[in-house]
């Protein structure tokens, strides 16, 4: 069980010291002499004052209290909680990647201008795109910056007045609508058929001479691979818009298919997702974008090039949206998408998708009996279960969600996509073993059971954590992020 843990400042005592060295009797220079007046502390700084072992202690403790894919299973739909190799963490703190500076002068940092250079080619191949900017620093910011492609091309056109509406299928993920509404569009949703993808008939009568594109995520977040993609490339073409590749499922068709041929104009990926670096704390991400040639003049500048031998930043593009984030990127999430591709190879990465869909069918097929199961067909890496069974017993998802955690797991993603009553999303990643696939569906084959038979235990859920049930409305409404004592 967790336990709750002092503040560090409620440990302190006057005159603990988290170090014990000898006196320091060399003479030092006085470097606060050099700071202005203004900016010189006036009374010493509150810090804590403990010894190296509470020290230790309690930022140990902390540790302990934290979910991580290192301590346990983590299938959280949509955000490829794998486990990312630690041999790429220590490539990324080499001190010629992690020391350099992106204002030093690119002939001091070649072999950081290779590493990003190389990743742009094989992104390429990943996408099946012409040219890629590895600037954005996230997914979300990767489908601004290509929607603003968007407009440069029909800016181009003529066609910037006309073409202001991006159309998103209702299964999209909530930054898909975001990011179009943020770069100027109006937002049209379109509704997924009963086989959960997008009907080509519903998409012609949405579409029009005001169509700037349409938003896709292939396979979609139901786990459901968009079927009719190419036809669907064809009709959004034909009337005049482009297509957008949502790539944060990028994980179920490595080495399978690309956007490229399905027919998509501009990709982002999420390289923290599907190339291995650890997220979901709020820590960096890289969401590149790739586009095919007509519209590469529109790419963020400065882009990175070689000559011969030697590699460059080139800003001359008069066409160019301009620059969409300080400096290159997040050059260390970069570091490690490189080292991930490169220990995988074309092979491995074709191993990573099998493994994907071959874990998250055979999930699903285990639980298929238990939990309504909305969409029947095979899923790719991820699927979709229903609570509405347990809700007639007074159980709702959100229960089922909180009684896993008792059970040592993360919980699936909830109430997302919206299309799905009472959803659960499972995205079990190909890094699991068979045996934690099995630990998990006879953790939710458990639940199902306690759900007919003992129905409280789930309403008081979690029992067995420090925390139980946050008011989350509170928390968000009026949230305290002040310590108080
Ligand atoms: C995670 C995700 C995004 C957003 O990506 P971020 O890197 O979190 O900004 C967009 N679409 C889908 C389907 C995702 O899963």
């Amino acid at each position: 069980m967790m336990k709750e843990t002092k503040l560090i400042f409620e440990q302190s005592k006057t005159g603990r010291q988290a170090y014990s060295l000898p006196e320091n009797d060399v003479e030092m220079y006085d470097l606060s002499a050099e700071l202005p007046e203004h900016l010189s502390r006036k009374a010493a700084a509150e810090l804590p004052e403990v010894s190296e072992l509470q020290l230790m202690r309690h930022y140990t403790a902390l540790a302990n209290n934290n979910f991580g894919i290192e301590t346990g299973f983590y299938p959280l739909g949509s955000c490829t909680m794998k486990y990312n190799p630690k041999v790429n963490e220590d490539i990324a703190r080499l001190d010629g990647f992690a020391n350099i500076h992106p204002l030093q002068n690119p002939e001091t940092t070649q072999g950081a201008l290779q590493l990003m250079y190389g990743l742009q080619e094989d992104l390429k191949q990943v996408t099946g795109m012409d040219e890629i900017s590895l600037q954005p620093a996230a997914g979300a910011q990767g489908e601004w910056a290509g929607l603003l492609v968007f407009k440069a091309y029909h800016e181009q056109n003529g066609d910037g007045q006309t073409r202001k509406t991006i159309l998103v299928p209702d299964s999209a993920h909530g930054t898909n609508p975001a990011s179009a509404a943020v770069a100027g569009y109006d937002v049209v949703e379109i509704k997924s058929n009963e086989n959960g993808t997008v009907g080509v008939e519903a998409l012609k009568a949405a579409l029009g001479p005001d169509t700037a594109g349409l938003m896709l995520t292939n396979p979609n977040t139901l786990g459901l691979f968009e079927v009719d993609i190419v036809e669907i490339a064809e009709i959004v073409h034909e009337a005049g818009g482009l297509l957008y590749y949502d790539g944060a499922n990028a994980n179920a068709i490595l080495g399978k298919s690309t956007p490229g041929e399905m027919g998509f104009d501009v990709v982002h990926l999420n390289l923290h997702k599907s190339f291995s670096t650890p997220h979901g704390g709020g820590g960096p991400g890289s969401g590149p974008i790739g586009v095919k040639s007509f519209l590469s003049p529109f790419l963020p500048v400065p882009r990175i090039e070689k000559d011969g031998d030697h590699y460059l930043l080139n800003s001359d593009y008069p066409l160019s949206i301009g620059r969409v984030k300080g400096y290159f990127g997040n050059f260390g999430v970069n570091v490690r998408a490189y080292a991930y591709i490169r220990s995988m190879g074309a092979e491995g990465l074709q191993q990573v998708s099998e493994d994907a869909v071959l874990h998250a069918n055979y999930l699903k097929a285990r639980l298929t009996d238990y939990y309504d199961t909305p969409y029947k067909q095979h899923c790719k890496h991820e699927f979709v279960l229903s609570g509405l069974r347990q809700k007639k017993q007074g159980v709702r998802t959100l229960d089922i969600a909180k009684r896993l955690l008792d059970y040592g797991f993360y919980a699936p993603t909830v109430y997302f996509p919206l299309i799905v009553e009472e959803c659960l999303m499972i995205e079990p990643t190909e890094t699991e073993s068979k045996e934690m696939l099995d630990e998990f569906a006879d953790a939710m084959i458990t639940i199902a059971k306690e759900v007919e038979e003992q129905p409280e235990v789930l309403h008081e859920a979690p029992i067995s954590k420090a925390v139980r049930r946050l008011d989350e409305v509170t928390a968000a409404r009026k949230p305290k992020v002040i310590y108080q004592r």
